[in-house]
């Protein structure tokens, strides 16, 4: 089957058409600043590759139509006509209570996206455009499909996902955990068991997903049973720019002393502050991995305190599940930096981890960096979020 997935932003749109058969990739790219001067890229292997300026993007279904464009162009292109493009499956952000799993989408569906939007008020929105547009591009006859990074965690047990505030803002105003990035925790606790050839039922795994935005889950049997993030992606660990878990009197005494509103200070903690705040550098781990080489103790604080947090979820996680038969890093850090999963994992030998420096010496491939004599292996596992949406669109469309 051939499905078309679909991560829309406010102004962006990624897009990657998959064999759902083969695996492969047959075409990606992005639409970036619609509504603004529109920039369109394409790449197909053994292809001309697209990457183009000014292109009229005032909305986003002008951005369908000029994937739908490259995707079957005759130089270029990898179909011959739209009608190869079997479904669509979309990246959703926030599912609410409503959405355990993925969904075909029809009428009462969009009524639900719509319904959950004060959950997710800067996201879902640019989901629902993006259905909207794909809908009225290619017609109603192609089926679409919600894939939500929430759902994954719909399985966690109240005790770790109510608040410990007043009942009634969780019965009536759904402040509870959510937990995020649940697409990319499925995949790769699939996988785990797979690499691991043990039913995913057997095992509790503790999913690393350190990128840009960081998250861990707590998985027991194929379920999620907690997780970092929250009721938004701001909770859990110290992230690019977010600060992660931070004492809430902080905000007011800040917001008095500086004279910031809300809103100035939720931007303080987004967009300003983690690994980025700390090291007044970069929150990007390959310009501080430099910066730490090069001496600079701010930097060198910000990777131990990144760490740190990581290391203390894995022994939280491990205690809540009553034990842990493997660790997975996974996303851009949990890919590719060695140094940093090497140091997140020294000093747990204690509960059975035990590191081998030469097999964790790689980047972005699926492997047991953990010694064969480890009793909790360690896994890196690079993720798939489009291979898993692509999946679960062709099962259900
Ligand atoms: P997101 O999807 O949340 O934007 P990614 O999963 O792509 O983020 O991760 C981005 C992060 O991964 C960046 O901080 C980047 O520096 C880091 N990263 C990518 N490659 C490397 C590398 N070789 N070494 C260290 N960090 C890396």
């Amino acid at each position: 089957m051939k499905v078309l997935v679909i991560n829309a932003g406010s102004s962006s749109l990624k897009y990657q058409l998959l064999d759902t058969n083969s695996q492969e990739v047959l075409a990606k790219g992005l639409c970036e600043r619609i509504g603004i001067d529109g920039k369109f890229t394409y790449k197909a292997p053994g292809k001309p590759t697209v990457d183009a300026a000014d292109v009229a993007m005032p909305t986003h279904a002008e951005a369908i139509q000029a994937v739908l464009a490259a995707l079957v162009d005759p130089l270029g292109g990898v179909i011959s006509s739209m009608s190869e493009i079997d479904a669509v499956g979309h990246r959703v952000v926030h599912g609410g209570e409503t959405f355990a799993r993925s969904v075909r989408i029809d009428d009462r569906v969009m009524a639900a996206l719509e319904e959950n939007v004060p959950l997710a008020p800067l996201h879902n929105p640019a989901n629902i455009t993006g259905i909207k547009a794909c809908t009225a591009v290619m017609g109603p006859g192609v089926p679409q499909v919600a894939v939500f990074d929430t759902a994954f965690h719909q399985t966690m047990p109240p005790v770790a996902y109510v608040y410990p505030l007043p009942y009634e803002y969780y019965q009536q105003d759904k402040v509870r955990r959510y937990g995020f990035h649940g697409t990319s925790h499925r995949y790769v606790t699939h996988r785990a068991a797979d690499m691991l050839g043990k039913p995913i039922e057997a095992l509790k795994l503790i999913s690393c997903h350190l990128g840009n935005g960081s998250s861990i889950a707590a998985v027991s049997g194929g379920k999620s049973v907690d997780t970092s993030m929250g009721f938004t992606p701001l909770a859990g660990l110290p992230m690019g720019t977010r600060s992660g878990d931070l004492d809430a009197g902080v905000l007011e005494y800040l917001m008095s002393r500086h004279g910031m509103d809300i809103k100035e200070m939720v931007s303080v903690l987004n967009k300003k502050s983690g690994v980025l705040g700390v090291s007044g550098v970069s929150s990007d781990f390959r310009d501080l991995c430099a910066a730490r080489d090069s001496g600079n103790d701010r930097v060198a604080l910000a990777l131990d305190m990144f760490n740190y947090g990581v290391k203390k979820y894995i022994g939280a996680y491990a205690a809540a599940m009553g034990g842990v038969d493997a660790i997975i890093f996974t996303a851009g850090v949990g890919e590719n930096d060695a140094d940093q999963r090497m140091a997140i994992a020294s000093g747990l030998e204690f509960m059975g981890v035990k590191m081998d420096p030469d097999a964790n010496a790689i980047r972005g491939k699926e492997a047991i960096i953990s010694a064969i004599d480890s009793k909790v292996k360690v896994l890196l596992i690079p993720t798939n979020e489009e291979l898993m949406i692509a999946l679960d669109t062709a099962e259900l469309a």
